[in-house]
Parts: C-alpha cells; structure tokens; sequence
C-alpha cells in the first residue's frame, strides 16, 4: 500500500529539511555537495550547498535529491554555482531578470536587488545585460515602467499620482518629468492627445 500523501502537496520530490542540511546552506558547506541541492521559491532558482549567494528564508527553501528533480519541478540553476555544472547561457540568464523587471517594475527594483535576486554580481550583471539588450539594466526598467504608465494613462481613469505609483516611481514630479523626457508630453497632455484622436477615428 502506498503512503499517504500530503494532502496540501501533490509534489512528487519532498526531502526533509533537517538541522544539518540548513547548516550547510547557512555555511556554504562544499562536502555537501552532490548530497542535495536548495530551491527557493519565491526566487525559483535552485543552488548547491557550497553557494555564495544571500541565505535564504527557511520557509522559502525546497531540499532536492539531485538537479533533475528540482529542473522537473521548474526550478532554474543558479548563475553562480551552476548546480547543473553547465554554464547558464548569458542570454537566458539576461532573459530571467528582464522576466523578473517586467513582472515586478511596480516595486523597488535597483541593480544590487536584480544581483542578489539573479545570484550574480550587479557589476557582472550590468555589463551582461548591456551585451545582450543593448540598453543598461537600469533604462530597461525604465523604458517597461513608462510604458505601462502609458496603458494606464490610456487605459484608466487613474490619477498621475496613482499611476506614478502604480509603475513603481511614487514620487509623482519625477514621474512626469520622465514621461516628459522620453514622450516629449506630459502624462496629463498625452492622456488628453489620445482622447481627442479617438474622438476624432468615431
Ligand atoms: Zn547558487
């Protein structure tokens, strides 16, 4: 007769976190190696013991048996210590961080932040992600905020203020200063220009 599972759980590859495991997440513990690999969550990346990367929240971390098992379950290796022993291609690992930027503009997103959340340094991933987009981390994400506060202008009856927030730049004068500088109109103007062209195409 099989075991009965967890009924909140129907994850085929549940390891124990045990005292000595979160020990050696905690202190980098290289001899663990091979033992078991950590997920996290709320990152979905996964790493060897021996990572260098921030420690984690307990509660976010997942315990593999080998490195197929937590690619299975959609978990990504690490930038850094290549759990999978394969190097991450550059441009798959620009494409999980402008994956990250575009989900997640609305909040605070700085370099250290897309470093630590990516596992590599800001330095490293700033001159990467240039290679490959073309644009800095930092002009990406401020290209993705000011496109969605045009859909927002468009979209909504919003006021700049809660649009400003609402894209991640809650200090609103900044915000229309920005829009001002890429679009050439203020938010209020470019809200009023595509109300009187769609009046117009009636
Ligand atoms: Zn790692």
């Amino acid at each position: 007769m099989e075991v009965p599972q967890d009924r909140t759980s129907n994850k085929h590859h549940v390891e124990m976190m045990t005292d000595e495991r979160w020990q050696a997440i905690i202190h980098n513990d290289a001899t663990y190696n091979q033992k078991f690999f950590y997920a996290v969550e709320t990152t979905k990346i996964f790493c060897k013991p021996s990572c260098k990367s921030r420690v984690p929240k307990k509660e976010n971390v997942r315990i593999f048996r080998t490195a197929e098992q937590a690619l299975n379950e959609n978990f990504r290796p690490c930038k850094r210590c290549k759990p999978t022993n394969e190097n991450l291609p550059d441009c798959e690992w620009v494409a999980q961080v402008t994956e990250y930027i575009d989900k997640n503009f609305a909040e605070k997103l700085n370099l250290e932040l897309l470093g630590l959340i990516a596992h590599g340094s800001p330095f490293h991933l700033h001159r990467t992600f240039k290679k490959i987009k073309g644009v800095t981390p930092a002009a990406y994400i401020l290209h993705v905020r000011l496109d969605a506060a045009k859909n927002y202008l468009i979209g909504t009856n919003k006021s700049i203020a809660d649009i400003s927030i609402c894209v991640g730049i809650p200090n609103s004068t900044y915000f229309i200063t920005l829009f001002k500088n890429k679009f050439g109109y203020t938010p209020v103007q470019y809200r009023k220009l595509y109300q009187s062209c769609e009046k117009k195409e009636k």
